[in-house]
């Protein structure tokens, strides 16, 4: 393995959000922290609890450790959860429906599932413009990407792209300053980050509420890949903040490997999961791994 130092570290820290907590909290003296807060008192963006520490990010500590990582089984190659599920392959731990139809990418994996404090810390990044909160979800993301447990190599790092207009509007790439964050997590993996080789051409409508069929079309034609010799023959892993339908990262994965990448991996921070004890839905989530060629 693979991640060689930086990866061993991860995993020994890796149960708790203790060690996210820790770099988010400055390593300024208490006397000082106390000072602070009695000049510039503030509130806990996420829960509106006094802040004791002086940190960039305006969250205090039993928000931060409020978010763990998935726990329970989840399928290997789409990384859904799968209530009640006894068959998984030995070898790949696959599900019945990654068996039966592998996606068009390689495999998928998020840190934690889209819900409570992780998904307001999101929302504080995406929607409130707290850009320190990147560097703690980028800590996350790293623990997704180390579950696919790379070899060192000439990995491209793409970040979903945002339409033109909406990265006006928002002022940054919420995906891109996480993935900048990830990869300073995972320095000896020799990953390049690529964020101007896709484009998102066409803005599309949120994807909730939708069947899949008009989620299909609604995303068709919605990326470009703009410099097809920098994916040709690459590996390429996706990121991206979060992932809902799987629709958008499939469009993204498709059009990858039509302009030649020869694997797409895909890394979220959070992504929404069924509830422990629900139906195993046939229909998989990801769109079907075919496409006209
Ligand atoms: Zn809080
Ligand atoms: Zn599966």
């Amino acid at each position: 393995m693979v991640f060689s130092s930086t990866g061993d570290i991860i995993r020994k820290t890796a149960p708790t959000g203790r060690n996210l907590l820790n770099s988010a909290v400055s390593g300024a003296a208490l006397v000082a922290q106390g000072l602070f807060a009695a000049l510039f008192p503030s509130d806990c963006r996420l829960c509106g609890a006094p802040l004791e520490n002086i940190s960039r990010l305006p969250v205090c500590t039993g928000c931060l450790l409020a978010i763990a990582p998935i726990t329970g089984e989840t399928c290997d190659i789409r990384g859904e959860r799968l209530p009640g599920l006894r068959q998984l392959a030995a070898e790949t731990r696959a599900c019945p429906v990654c068996q039966e139809s592998r996606p068009i990418f390689t495999k998928a994996a998020a840190y934690e599932s889209y819900q409570g404090e992780l998904r307001d810390l999101i929302h504080l990044l995406k929607y409130e413009q707290v850009v320190p909160a990147a560097g703690v979800l980028g800590k996350m993301l790293a623990e997704a990407i180390d579950k696919f447990g790379f070899s060192a190599g000439p990995l491209l790092v793409m970040p979903v792209p945002l339409h033109r207009s909406k990265r006006r509007a928002r002022g940054f790439n919420q995906a891109e300053l996480i993935a900048r964050a990830a990869l300073k997590q995972l320095k000896p993996l020799g990953a390049e980050l690529a964020t101007n080789v896709m484009e998102r051409c066409r803005d599309t409508i949120s994807h909730i509420g939708l069947t899949r069929p008009q989620r299909a079309e609604n995303i068709r034609g919605a990326f470009r890949v703009v410099h097809l010799n920098r994916v040709s023959g690459r590996e390429v892993l996706l990121v991206d903040d979060v992932l809902t339908t799987g629709t958008t990262a499939s469009e993204c994965a498709r059009i990858l490997r039509k302009a030649g990448a020869t694997k797409v991996w895909i890394a979220t921070v959070a992504r929404t999961l069924k509830q422990s004890g629900a139906d195993l839905k046939v229909e998989p989530e990801f769109e079907p791994a075919v496409w006209a060629s």
